[in-house]
């Protein structure tokens, strides 16, 4: 690779202040990126409004900034790409149907990695747009990538997801719809994020293959749980990130993420802090590992 091609990123959502475990994420994607003298991008994913928490996006940059983090150009918020994500929505039109089923009529059918599993009900219906949601059809798609940390992920979308939803029946575009569009719009390359969303790229690829957009390469990182194995987040009581407390959340993220800082790094500057990780930051010790104790 040469210097510079490498463009990694951190996309946040604002539905609440960042806690330990968005911080795995940042560090890795950030350390990553740096490793690779290339660009980490900052987008703030704020197109779901009703889950959004009021000042979230302004809370998540502020400790971002106070945790040191350095990211390449302004910080891109995806409201402002919502016109590419619904060209985006036109382009795959012949591959799309309109779909009126209610969850609670989905309810019953078998639940796969990523949800309900979509039967297939309006699928040949032709139904106009409406109060309807707009689904991409999967057909036999067998989806498959090579995950730096992971190996080989594969799944046949008919059987691991169905019919899934790119435009939702509130007009709003779909996560996997906006992510991929705006990480090919911000050239990324290389996405460093947690396992829980290691599912969801099997959509995300098959996506980026209609669209005819370059696959970023993917390494998921295991995510920080409780001592009873819970996902650390906001639900399940994880404390947001507060600035005083940036050095010691550093190094223990470094700790969590098995980089092994020195005794006493807690207790230097951040730049410092930052310094060591950049120097001595190694992916490798993540392979294989699905979660880690926080
Ligand atoms: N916005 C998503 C989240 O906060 C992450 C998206 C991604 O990394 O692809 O869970």
């Amino acid at each position: 690779m040469t210097p510079g091609s490498y463009v990694g990123r951190f996309a946040p959502s604002p539905t609440g202040p960042l806690h330990f475990g968005s911080l795995l994420a940042a560090c890795a994607s950030y350390l990553e990126a740096r490793k690779h003298a290339g660009q980490w991008v900052l987008r703030v994913e704020d197109i779901d409004p009703p889950r959004e928490q009021a000042g979230a996006s302004d809370l998540i940059l502020r400790v971002l900034d106070a945790y040191g983090f350095e990211w390449d150009g302004e910080a891109l918020f995806q409201r402002h790409s919502i016109e590419q994500h619904l060209a985006a929505v036109a382009a795959l039109a012949d591959r799309c149907f309109e779909c009126d089923c209610s969850r609670r009529l989905l309810a019953a059918e078998p639940v796969g990695e990523l949800g309900t599993i979509y039967p297939g009900t309006c699928r040949d219906l032709g139904k106009p747009r409406g109060d309807t949601a707009t689904r991409v059809r999967v057909g036999n798609a067998v989806s498959q990538f090579h995950d730096g940390l992971q190996g080989l992920q594969r799944m046949e979308l008919a059987a691991g997801s169905g019919d899934f939803v790119i435009q939702r029946r509130d007009g709003l575009i779909a996560y996997h719809l906006a992510v991929v569009v705006d990480d090919y719009l911000s050239g990324v390359t290389h996405i460093v994020r947690g396992i829980d969303l290691m599912p969801s790229t099997h959509r995300q690829v098959f996506l980026q293959d209609q669209l005819a957009y370059p696959r970023p390469e993917y390494s998921h990182i295991p995510v920080a749980v409780h001592p009873d194995g819970d996902k650390l987040s906001k639900l399940t009581g994880a404390p947001p990130l507060e600035a005083p407390n940036a050095a010691t959340e550093l190094v223990r993220a470094l700790q969590v993420l098995r980089q092994q800082p020195p005794d006493g790094l807690e207790r230097a500057t951040v730049d410092t802090i930052w310094g060591w990780a950049q120097e001595n930051w190694d992916i490798s010790a993540l392979e294989g590992l699905r979660d880690v104790p926080a």
